[in-house]
């Protein structure tokens, strides 16, 4: 499925529930006002969910990460590196 970005600005293309193929509900947690911005991707039927959170960086990055990070999961299913280690490395 796609959803639009935050910002409007671009569409981001998110993989069905790796578990039972739902389409998965996003949603964003704060601002860039607050101090962690979060985004929670889940599953409405089985209920797995993950959130990614984000200290300094915007919710265009963590929307790139979480999004990626949740499509690796679909695709792979291995475990996933912590958000802060990929804002580390960026
Ligand atoms: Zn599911």
């Amino acid at each position: 499925m796609k959803f639009k970005s935050w910002d409007n600005t671009k569409e981001i293309e998110l993989s069905n529930c790796p578990f039972c193929d739902s389409e998965p509900i996003i949603k964003h947690i704060g601002n860039d006002y607050t101090k962690t911005r979060s985004i929670e991707i889940k599953c409405p039927k089985c209920r797995i969910k993950r959130i990614d959170t984000a200290l300094r960086q915007g919710f265009s990055w963590l929307e790139e990460v979480a999004t990626k990070n949740w499509n690796q999961r679909s695709m792979h299913n291995k475990p996933l590196e912590p958000t802060r280690k990929a804002e580390r490395l960026s």
